[in-house]
């Protein structure tokens, strides 16, 4: 078995909140910070069902 030299994992897609590559970690959310519209948030499964508390880099705009 070959491997592509494409590949297609991003393991530098990171959790906001606990820093971790979401790549792995199963399902995660993907959005842009509701405050300022400029950095693009990520949460993993953990963090989104312990409610963890993310914080934006741009404006650091806190939210659940
Ligand atoms: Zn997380
Ligand atoms: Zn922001």
């Amino acid at each position: 078995m070959e491997q592509s030299p494409e590949t297609t994992v991003d393991s530098k897609k990171l959790c906001t909140t606990c820093g971790s590559s979401v790549v792995y970690a199963g399902t995660f959310v993907e959005f842009l910070c509701p405050n300022c519209n400029q950095d693009l948030i990520r949460r993993c499964e953990k963090c989104k069902n312990l409610s963890n508390n993310y914080k934006c880099s741009k404006c650091g705009f806190m939210g659940p």
